[in-house]
């Protein structure tokens, strides 16, 4: 088939009329016209970068359908749906579909009535689909999330491996491979695995600028974790846990204090993972507390912030589960909560597992997490370094490190006093027992030791619980001490410690005295009166999705409604200049959230 010359003009008002944008992201337009010139690409861009756009476009703009190969069935229903809200005419071919289901969109394909078909990849391994896409007008083939093709992926799956036939099927056709995953060595193993013809390889930088990345000090987890929920009232958000038991008490803590929180892992049935997958994506579960299982299957573009409790296994991992917020471009918030106590409870863990090359690569993953929470370095410029890229800025303004005040406090005597208090204990004890020794408790253990007789009993009484604790995490960070595995960790002495009592040594910390308050990202210009009418419009919009079976991020974005809420445009044509308003969303929703607008700014006026 032979592909006629696109304009300029088409392209754009293809962008504009489908889509409602005005202009690209970076790297789509280089995309979109690789693929119109029938040239193969290789695209590694982050999620919420814009990478479905890069095929939709050219599949609206070329004759025939664009196949798209993706690995997850839920993901494909999302993709559909939201391409149909814009007008595309796009479907779904999958093991979840019934057959009369299966028949009706082969009969819209060869009835040439689809732009868009997605198909999971193990129908694409067999014959007699590989015969009925030898009849059909095909115009290019997309593999998405083709980081599945690589064994060094997080998320390697065999099938995918059948996809090095698509250059071959087709021939004359492009091949457009997309991924989120940066690591250099997965980006050269998929290339090589695809075998794409010179293909136009772009590579998008890695920052999420408005992902806002604070690292806590890890004290009271439940009640951090409440506060972190309570500062972002109604939005959506995740929270992650290693094990199955802390997701279920989590969400039953967050549950009883009248969150709308529900639990997320492999060990509920697949009927309670998906209703409650399925009423999170509805705006009708807030929080999500989960295993690392949730969040690939999901496309929910107005996840507002992401909570990790526990240590993530390795920087890509958090990269990848930070990075489900905040897709829609407004403002999300990524905490994560550390302790160097934690790490004990996770080297028990790798040092249990048996094949000594995966132990090797979690233990280097694991140093590399502790690394990034650890030291004091722009979280940001360290995320970017990981996935080889220059942060070109000496300060992101919105990370802790970047946007507390720090200062370098010398604590050597405080910590003589913890040592003191180990060495007249003969290492045999915890950090709170400890820290109940130097902050003079009078608790019954104390009693039964006859610890109130130590000399080291409420030396440090100026200094509050969190203060030792916090000072005795950087003493393990710093080697000083260390921790025991098991169930009563106690603390003992590394020679470091013998040095610094002596006055040998001196330690130094660095401590963010004050940090800003992070919740207070400020949205672009908002008004306490756009806010309330933002309320409004997201009312509407879960009232609408719901009548039509979507979800509501699917019928207008977050970043669409707050753009309403700001321009407040009170007739059909403004309503088009809204980033994400299309022609066809105007004709479907313009008429009732122009309504809205003008009976609330009459209202005001
Ligand atoms: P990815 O698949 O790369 O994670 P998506 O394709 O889901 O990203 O797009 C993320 C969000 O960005 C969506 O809400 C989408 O509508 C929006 N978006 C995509 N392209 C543009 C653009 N050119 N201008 C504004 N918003 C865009
Ligand atoms: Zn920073």
């Amino acid at each position: 088939m032979s592909t006629p010359f696109v304009t300029d003009e088409a392209i754009f008002s293809t962008l504009r009329k489908v889509f409602g944008f005005r202009e690209f992201r970076p790297n789509q337009e280089q995309v979109v016209r690789a693929v119109l010139d029938k040239r193969d690409v290789f695209a590694v861009m982050p999620t919420g970068g814009g990478k479905s756009l890069c095929y939709q476009l050219p599949a609206l703009l070329l004759p025939g359908i664009c196949m798209v190969i993706s690995p997850l069935i839920a993901l494909m229903k999302d993709q559909v749906d939201g391409a149909r809200a814009n007008g595309i005419r796009a479907a779904f071919l999958n093991s979840s579909q019934t057959p009369p289901e299966r028949d009706e969109v082969m009969r819209d394909l060869f009835a040439h009535d689809l732009d868009l078909l997605y198909v999971a990849p193990e129908r694409f391994t067999l014959d007699h689909f590989r015969q009925t896409l030898a009849r059909l007008p095909i115009s290019m083939a997309v593999i998405d999330e083709a980081h599945c093709v690589s064994e060094w992926g997080h998320d390697f799956r065999p099938d995918y491996l059948s996809l090095s036939a698509l250059v071959t099927i087709f021939p004359d056709l492009p091949v457009a491979a997309f991924t989120a995953t940066a690591t250099h060595r997965v980006q050269k193993d998929i290339l090589d695995k695809l075998a794409l013809r010179t293909p136009l390889v772009v590579r998008a930088s890695f920052d999420r600028p408005n992902l806002l990345y604070d690292v806590r000090f890890k004290d009271n987890v439940e009640a951090q974790i409440v506060a972190l929920v309570k500062s972002n009232p109604g939005k959506a958000g995740i929270v992650y846990r290693t094990s199955r038991k802390s997701v279920n008490d989590t969400a039953a803590m967050l549950q009883s204090k009248g969150f709308r929180a529900l639990p997320y892992h492999a060990g509920l049935s697949d009927g309670d993972r998906s209703s409650n997958q399925e009423a999170f994506i509805r705006d009708e579960a807030d929080v999500i507390v989960a295993t690392i299982a949730f969040g690939m299957g999901i496309d929910k573009s107005n996840i507002r912030f992401v909570i990790h409790a526990d240590l993530p296994k390795s920087i890509e991992n958090y990269y990848q589960e930070t990075g489900r917020a905040g897709r829609d471009g407004e403002p999300a918030q990524c905490t994560l909560l550390f302790a160097q106590g934690d790490i004990p409870k996770v080297r028990f863990f790798i040092d249990a597992m048996a094949d000594e090359i995966e132990r090797a690569k979690a233990l280097g993953a694991l140093s590399k997490v502790i690394a990034f929470a650890g030291n004091s370095v722009c979280r940001r410029r360290t995320l970017l370094d990981y996935f080889g890229e220059i942060y070109p800025h000496a300060n992101c303004n919105s990370c802790d490190i970047c946007l507390g005040t720090r200062d370098v406090v010398d604590c050597t005597r405080e910590a003589q006093m913890l040592l003191s208090a180990i060495v007249r204990t003969e290492e045999r004890f915890g950090a709170t027992h400890i820290v109940d020794i130097v902050t003079g408790s009078a608790n019954q253990k104390i009693r039964d030791f006859g610890h109130d007789r130590l000399k080291t009993w409420g030396v440090g009484k100026e200094h509050d619980k969190k203060y030792w604790r916090q000072l005795i995490d950087e003493l393990l960070a710093h080697k000083v001490v260390e921790k025991s595995e098991g169930l009563y960790p106690t603390l003992s002495l590394l020679p470091k410690a013998v040095q610094l009592l002596k006055g040998e040594e001196r330690i130094e910390i660095v401590r963010v005295l004050e940090k800003k308050k992070v919740a207070a990202i400020p949205l672009k210009a908002e008004t306490a009166l756009s806010l309330k009418l933002f309320e409004l419009l997201r009312t509407l919009r879960k009232q609408i999705a719901d009548e039509q079976g979507i979800p509501p991020y699917i019928v207008f974005s977050d970043r669409t409604l707050h753009d309403m809420a700001r321009l407040c445009p009170r007739d059909a044509e403004s309503m088009l200049s809204v980033s994400g308003v299309g022609e066809v969303k105007l004709e479907r929703y313009g008429r009732q959230f122009l309504c809205l607008i003008n009976r609330y700014c009459n209202e005001k006026q």
